[in-house]
């Protein structure tokens, strides 16, 4: 896709730092380094975000990704761990609009890195609760 820069990289048309590459998937260290060792992992074939995947193209990133986290580990042994994530659309601050997933190693809790995961399990019933997974449950099926 033209303007995209994610494109560009693939195409070897702006500079990156390359990890891995086959013909659907290409990988290269995230330009901020959040942690030492941060890639991003992208399809090929461009798609906006998670939304925009197929079962295939699913199967081609996701397949890919214990086989990178799996080098990362082994490359840097002080690695404690691994976030990845994967964020979709401005709200969920994306900010490059090539879907993409970040591969963060870990090496304390100290790291520059963090999630915050609200406890919000006081404002739900029991009912609400079971409402909720009703609705997507529905989705799930329907989309199948
Ligand atoms: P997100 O905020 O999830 O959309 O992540 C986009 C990521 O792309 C950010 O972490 C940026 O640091 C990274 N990024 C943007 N441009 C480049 C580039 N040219 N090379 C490597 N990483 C990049
Ligand atoms: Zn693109």
């Amino acid at each position: 896709m033209e303007d995209c820069i994610f494109c560009k990289i693939i195409n070897q048309e702006i500079p990156s730092y390359k990890v891995y590459e086959d013909e659907k998937v290409y990988a290269f260290l995230d330009i901020t380094q959040v942690t030492k060792g941060h890639t991003l992992v992208i399809p090929k074939k461009h798609v906006s975000d998670i939304f925009e995947y197929d079962e295939q193209l699913a199967t081609d990133l996701f397949t890919r990704i214990p086989k990178i986290a799996r080098a990362l580990e082994t490359a840097f042994p002080e690695m404690e761990g691994l976030n990845i994530v994967n964020n979709n659309k401005e709200v969920a601050y994306q900010t490059v609009f090539h879907s993409h997933v970040h591969l963060i190693p870990r090496y304390s809790k100290k790291d520059d890195f963090s999630l915050h995961f609200g406890k919000h399990m006081e404002d739900y019933t029991q009912e609400q609760m079971q409402a909720i997974a009703n609705q997507i449950q529905k989705q799930v099926k329907s989309n199948e």
